[in-house]
Order: structure tokens, then C-alpha cells, then sequence
């Protein structure tokens, strides 16, 4: 998408939960937005997807949300528009199905302020789809009516002609119908669909909290009730809910519904968060650390320049952000990979990818990835040998004592800080409502990928480490397991066995699916 002039509004559709069902186009949008707006139902992680500095308004309803009625937020995109701004109006779902985009659309028009829509995944199609329930299937159903159930069934007025509705479609799918569910049922029976036509409630389609009732007209007012679903849901009417006992497949992975907390950077927290998807978990993610470079631009230029110059017999990396850090520095200096004239070894397999990338073969990896493991793959006689190290400050000093004992010289370059991040950060988006659930009590599992992790999200709580006894301790080795015992008084509950991303989601895999 080519940038946009200013003074543009998109009526953007968020897709119906799931993160990963935004549209590329929406994710555009959001990248250029200077203000975003957004609905209740609009996952707050798509809003990290806008520029750090966007303005963010929250118009939907909510628990403990100012609501904004339809015409004030006509009114602001229209205010927005006019002035210039690049606006981006979230909603759930698709904005054009039951979601109003169509009346701010009209507004937008008929104040002459540029618009253009983006058509989102719309909850009626996804909370069926993961449920295991096509809307249409050949040979049981070849139509699909999407209804609100919104209006009042008993009123005489409403908007619904249930009578038409009732054998017009195959399936129907009603949205904002739970609260109704009763008199949707008494309607349609009344109106001559069979008492024993299948039902299936969907209560927050496609995300790990989702739950799935399934019945009859006869029952599914029961069902629903004793099982406590509530909005959002979308209500699926046919046969076509009976493929679900067949079809089911994202309800039945090994974590579905764990909630898990992932500590990472933003930049590093996708891979873990993704995996954890994967298996079915929910990933909460609040970066209990951020990145910052810092080191001595004399110090490591010269150590960069001796290097090159064959100063150094190794070059170890202790982690990935050492690796980015490090060669987003040489090539400031307009230098390449061919600066680097030693032998590279690293603690984890990540950091040795990272060098592979940059097409630098990596000598030694440990089998452990931990400082012991490299030390134990490192030759026992190091003497007269030089060693550079770019690393983290305030690292563990261990690997540097070691080395040094072998008789090696070291440097040891500070490369950058790992700190929790600025307030601004864990107060704004979606790292404020993890905050909030992990308060509240709302995750399972907290995952750790670093000890400085452990540290950081410790200092985020402050005082009250409350939230994080009521959750399961997940560490990726022993460094950060230990960490954890020293902070939170008890061992942590998984640590896993391969210290790696994938290595860390097994041990929780394993961990939990044995709970039982
Ligand atoms: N424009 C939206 C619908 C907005 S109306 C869309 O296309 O999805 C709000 C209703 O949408 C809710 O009452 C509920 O019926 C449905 N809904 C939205 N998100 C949902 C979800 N994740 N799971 C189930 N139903 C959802």
C-alpha cells in the first residue's frame, strides 16, 4: 500500500480475536496511523501494530470504559480527518457486518473526508471455523444467513422477520443472540424448524479462552446456561454443527486454553509466542525486558580494528542481542563480516543462527547451552590465547573468570543493558492489560527465556510478587531457574531440558499435559 495522503480515515476490520487473522492490508494501515480507534472487541495486541507515538482511543464499550455513542464516534473521524490526521478506525470482526462501519462510512462521505475500507475476517465465518464448523458443507448445506440477534424477538417491531428467517437458509449464524438465546430458540421452533435441528454456541471464537456448547433447539438454552456462556458469541443453527464431532481441531491441542505469560523483548517474544499458539496456549505477552545498546565506541573500535588485524584467537557471543548489536556497529564503521579474523563460538544455537545469517560460520557450539556447556566444548590450555567477549553489562562473570583461568587474556566489551523497560511501555497496549491479567490472577504458566527476565518482570511488580505465586514458574535452563528460586524463594516448576525457544515449549507441553 502506497502511503497515504493525510487527512484519511480506514475503517479497518480487526479479524474476530486471533492476532494472526488480521489482514496484511490492515496491518498497513495501522503502521501508518497517527490515531487509532478502536472497538472493545479489536484484539488490544493489533494496537502495537501502530507507531509507538499513535494516539490510541478506546470507543467501545467495556467494564470500566467511558463509552463513546455512534455519533460522537462519527463525529471524531470526522473531526480527525478534516484535520489532517491519518486515522484508523479498529473494529472487530468485519466493519461492515453488524459492526456499524457502514453508518460512519455515510458520515465520512457526507463531510468529504477521504476513506477507505478494509475488509476484516468477521466473527460469524471464524467462530464457526474454530469450532470445526464449516457455515456451508456440500451435501448438507448450500446456504448461509448471517442474522443479529440483537433485536428483541417478543417486540413487535423488531427488524427480524423470524417467520421468513426460519426455513430460509440451510444454516443460520446469529451474532449478539446469547442474551436472547431463549426467545431466538421459542421463534424459530415456533416458526417451523425442528425442535431437534442441531446448535452450537461459540463464546469467544478463535482465541484460547474460546468454549464451544453444543445441543439442540430443545436444549441449548439449558446447556448454555449451565455452562455460563456469555457475549461475545455467535450462535451456529443446522446440521452442518454435527461435522464439529468430526472436524474439531483447535479446542483439541495439548495446551488449549493455558494461559501463558511471555517475558521476552518485543522484538524476541513472536517465536516463543507463536509456538506457544501453536500447541494451542494462549501467549500473554509483557517484555519484562528491553534492549538497550550501550557500550565505549573508543574501546570496542579498537577491539575491532585488533580483530581485524588478527588480534584475537576467539570471538564469543553470549547471546543473539550481542550478535545484532555488535554488527549493527560494524557496519555503522563500514565494516564487514571479513573484520571478523578468529574462531566464533557461542552459548545457544540461536546465537549461532544469528551469525550463519550474517554468513558467519560458527566453530563451537556446546551441546549445553550454557556457559558450563561452552566452557566444556572450549579448549582446557588457553594460555597466551586472546578472547573477546561482547556481552551484556552486568553479565555473569563466571564464563570471563574461567577463561581467564585457562590463562587466557579476555576483553570483555559492554555491548548493551538489559532492563525492564521505561514505565510508558508496560502502562500503554497490550503489555498494560497483561499487567493487568497477571494481577488479576489470569496466567497459568510465566515463561522465562533469560535470568534477566526473572529480574525485570520482579522489578515491574515491585513490592507484590503475589501474581507470580499463583502461576507456574516455565524457565529455559538453570541460569534462569536459578534466578527465579533466588527471586521468588521456590523452585520453578518446568525447566526445560534444551535450552532453546522450542526446547522450553516441550518442557511446558510436557509439564502440563502430565498435570492432570
Ligand atoms: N463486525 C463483527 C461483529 C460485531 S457485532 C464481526 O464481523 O465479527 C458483535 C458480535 O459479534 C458479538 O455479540 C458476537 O456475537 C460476535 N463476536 C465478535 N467477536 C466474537 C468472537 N471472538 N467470538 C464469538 N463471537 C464474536
Amino acid at each position: 500500500m502506497s502511503q497515504a495522503p493525510t487527512g484519511f480515515v480506514w475503517l479497518v476490520g480487526a479479524g474476530p480475536g486471533d492476532p494472526g487473522l488480521i489482514t496484511v492490508a490492515a496491518a498497513e494501515a495501522l503502521a501508518q496511523a497517527d490515531v487509532v480507534v478502536y472497538d472493545r472487541l479489536a484484539n488490544p495486541a493489533l494496537l502495537d501494530l501502530a507507531p509507538a507515538g499513535a494516539e490510541r482511543v478506546a470507543a467501545g464499550k467495556g467494564p470500566d470504559r467511558h463509552t463513546m455513542t455512534q455519533d460522537e464516534i462519527n463525529a471524531l473521524l470526522v473531526e480527525r480527518g478534516r484535520a489532517g490526521e491519518r486515522v484508523v478506525r479498529l473494529k472487530g470482526g468485519d466493519p461492515f457486518v453488524f459492526g456499524r462501519g457502514g453508518e460512519e462510512a455515510e458520515a465520512l462521505s457526507a463531510n468529504g473526508v477521504p476513506f477507505a475500507v478494509i475488509p476484516g475476517i468477521s466473527s460469524a465465518v471464524a467462530a464457526p471455523a474454530y469450532a470445526g464448523i464449516p457455515v456451508t458443507h456440500r451435501g448438507v448445506a448450500s446456504s448461509v444467513t448471517f442474522v443479529t440477534g440483537h433485536e428483541d424477538p417478543a417486540k413487535e417491531s423488531h427488524g427480524v422477520d423470524w417467520q421468513r428467517l426460519a426455513g430460509s437458509a440451510d444454516t443460520l449464524v446469529l451474532l449478539m443472540g446469547v442474551g436472547q438465546l431463549a426467545e431466538i430458540v421459542e421463534r424459530l421452533t415456533a416458526c417451523g424448524r425442528d425442535a431437534e435441528t442441531p446448535v452450537a454456541v461459540v463464546e469467544w471464537g478463535t482465541l484460547s479462552r474460546q468454549r464451544t456448547v453444543t445441543g439442540t433447539l430443545c436444549d441449548i438454552v439449558d446447556k448454555v446456561h449451565d455452562e455460563g456462556i456469555g457475549a461475545p458469541a455467535v450462535i451456529v443453527v443446522g446440521e452442518v454443527v454435527r461435522l464439529r464431532d468430526k472436524l474439531r481441531w483447535f479446542d483439541t491441542r495439548p495446551l488449549f486454553g493455558l494461559r501463558t505469560l511471555v517475558t521476552r523483548t518485543r522484538e524476541h517474544a513472536g517465536q516463543l509466542s507463536k509456538a506457544l499458539a501453536a500447541v494451542g496456549a494462549e501467549a500473554i505477552e509483557l517484555p519484562a525486558i528491553a534492549i538497550t545498546p550501550r557500550y565505549d565506541e573508543k574501546t570496542l573500535a579498537a577491539a575491532v580494528d585488533s580483530m581485524k588485524a588478527g588480534g584475537y584467537d576467539w570471538l564469543i557471543f553470549t547471546s543473539t542481542n550481542a550478535v545484532d548489536i555488535f554488527f549493527s556497529f560494524l557496519e555503522r564503521r563500514q565494516l564487514d563480516t571479513r573484520s571478523v579474523q578468529a574462531q566464533v563460538a557461542v552459548i545457544g544455537s540461536a546465537t549461532a543462527e544469528a551469525l550463519q545469517s550474517r554468513g558467519i560460520a560458527v566453530d563451537v557450539t556446546p551441546e549445553r547451552f550454557t556457559a558450563e556447556g561452552l566452557l566444556a566444548a572450549l579448549p582446557d590450555d588457553l594460555t597466551d590465547r586472546r578472547v573477546l567477549v561482547p556481552r551484556a553489562e552486568n553479565a555473569r562473570p563466571l564464563l570471563i573468570d574461567e577463561l581467564r583461568g585457562r590463562g587466557a587474556t579476555v576483553d570483555e566489551e559492554t555491548l548493551y543493558v538489559a532492563a525492564p523497560p521505561g514505565d510508558g511501555d508496560v502502562q500503554a497496549g497490550a503489555a498494560a492489560e497483561a499487567l493487568r491479567r497477571l494481577r488479576a490472577g489470569e496466567i497459568d504458566v510465566a515463561t522465562f527465556a533469560s535470568a534477566s527476565s526473572v529480574t525485570s518482570l520482579v522489578a515491574i511488580l515491585g513490592d507484590d510478587l503475589s501474581p507470580l505465586r499463583r502461576c507456574r514458574i516455565a524457565c529455559i535452563g538453570p541460569i534462569t531457574a536459578a534466578k527465579a528460586e533466588e527471586l521468588l524463594g521456590r523452585e520453578p516448576e518446568i525447566v526445560a531440558e534444551e535450552h532453546t525457544i522450542p526446547g522450553l515449549v516441550t518442557a511446558i507441553e510436557e509439564a502440563e499435559t502430565s498435570r492432570v
